[in-house]
């Protein structure tokens, strides 16, 4: 299996291949970068068909925390592990104690937290045999309600870009997925007087939404359709596509949801066609940015926290501003940024 010809390895660090018997452990956990700091990302739990599979997606998730960490300016490298397996079978005590003690070899160099398939429960049983896990029950909380916040400081990063002012009243948004982000997110667009079109496969979800909001629900495709100012991204992956991108009228794209464009180049063609987007892994830091501050030596501290999530605005003012004068799509000019940041340190 090729690792350091992949096209996804890029001089990471540290790539450890990791193996317990008994419990059925298969794991590997990739160190991107400690250039900032301990590399901190997530343990992804994933049913990968092929080995292959998990090196790439090890590979690309870690080198993303890397950038991540650096932009939301947070003295943290970037990592990542995956563990190989089916979520319904795998699970128990044993494996996420013999992957706690592969952390804990590690000494440090890398701290995991949840992810897909992994609950914090999950990551209360790693923290039996090691210190080197963040995100933990009783520490810096739900990060949702701090991705939220990001998240809409976000589109009024955008809307003030695109059109002078930040006066969200009346403004049309359509948000996709109304989970523990967007739930957060619509509370604070209809504060401000927006107007929400929403969509969710949970009809819970949705009901929520419109009776506490005053939301209009639309079809799950339908989203992409509607007349608004702003598609808001808040379930998915890719959804930003070939398929979507000529149907989508708003000229702003704005969402917690991570990678979501299908692929790099749908980030030019929304340049060239004049929409904004505001690139995920900036917008949605509020989370990671509440968990760095469960490190602090004083414990965690909500008022600076949520402090550190508001500089997301100011960020994407400045990733809008040098996209324009650049010429380039905004996702370009965030990945150019973490590589400033990183080269010269916070
Ligand atoms: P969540 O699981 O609470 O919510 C996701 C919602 O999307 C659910 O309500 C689900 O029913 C809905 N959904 C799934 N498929 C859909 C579809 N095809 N169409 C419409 N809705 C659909 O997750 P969350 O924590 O709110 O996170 C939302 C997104 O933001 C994810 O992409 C996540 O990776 C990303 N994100 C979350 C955080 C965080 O702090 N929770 C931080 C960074 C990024």
């Amino acid at each position: 299996m090729a690792v350091f010809n992949q096209v996804e390895f890029d001089n990471h660090e540290q790539v450890v291949f990791c193996a317990d018997e008994a419990s059925g452990l298969k794991a590997i956990i990739a160190v991107h970068s400690t250039k900032l700091g301990p590399a901190v990302g997530g343990c992804r739990l994933w049913h990968y068909a092929k080995d292959e599979d998990a090196v790439y997606d090890v590979l690309r998730l870690s080198k993303g925390m890397t950038y991540k960490n650096a932009v939301a300016r947070l003295p943290f490298g970037g990592g990542k592990s995956v563990i190989i397996g089916d979520a319904k079978e795998i699970k128990s005590e044993a494996l996420f104690r013999a992957f706690g003690k592969h952390l804990e070899r590690l000494g440090g160099s890398y701290y995991s937290a949840e992810d897909v398939n992994i609950t914090t429960g999950d990551v209360m049983m790693m923290h039996k045999e090691t210190n080197y896990v963040l995100g933990l029950e009783g520490k810096s909380g739900n990060p949702s309600p701090f991705t939220a916040l990001g998240t809409f400081l976000g589109i009024k990063a955008a809307y003030q870009h695109k059109h002078g002012h930040q006066d969200l009243a009346g403004v049309k948004v359509a948000v996709q997925g109304l989970g523990a982000v967007a739930y957060g997110l619509c509370k604070y667009l209809h504060e401000v007087g927006a107007e929400l079109f929403v969509t969710d496969i949970n009809q819970a979800s949705i009901d929520r939404v419109v009776n506490d909001f005053g939301a209009t629900a639309v079809g799950i495709d339908e989203i992409y359709d509607l007349d608004v100012d702003v598609y808001a991204p808040c379930a998915l992956g890719a959804t930003v596509n070939d398929n979507t991108i000529p149907r989508i009228k708003a000229n702003i794209i704005a969402g917690c949801a991570n990678n979501q464009l299908a692929e790099s180049r749908h980030g030019e063609i929304l340049r060239e066609k004049g929409v904004l987007y505001a690139p995920d892994y900036v917008i949605n830091a509020g989370g990671i940015i509440n968990v760095y501050y469960e490190t602090k030596p004083d414990g965690y501290n909500e008022v600076d926290a949520t402090k550190h999530v508001e500089g997301i605005y100011d960020t994407l003012t400045e990733i809008f501003a040098r996209s324009e004068s650049e010429q380039k799509s905004t996702h370009i000019i965030a990945d150019e940024l973490a590589q400033e940041i990183i080269e010269q340190g916070l």
